[in-house]
């Protein structure tokens, strides 16, 4: 089988669209996998709007500014 000049940079082409985009793909999934460990270890106070790290997701932890105790996730508390 003979492969032409043409033919052989046509695959090396396209071996290096595969790999870019493979790679695209790991980076952006990676930085997605990131983004959401910071977000669930994240508390933004309801009182002042500090971002501190609580990383017990059981226990509120006070806010180091006002010192109100916040939960992560939604308030479903009223009041
Ligand atoms: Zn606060």
């Amino acid at each position: 089988m003979e492969v032409t000049l043409a033919e052989f940079f046509m695959v090396i082409l396209g071996a290096c669209f595969l790999g870019a985009g493979i790679s695209g793909f790991i980076d952006r999934r990676r930085d997605r996998v990131r983004a959401n460990a910071i977000k669930r270890s994240t508390v933004r106070c309801r009182v002042c709007g500090c971002a501190y790290e609580a990383p017990d997701r059981r226990v509120a932890r006070a806010c180091p500014q006002c010192g109100r105790e916040n939960f992560r996730g939604r308030d479903r508390r009223l009041g």
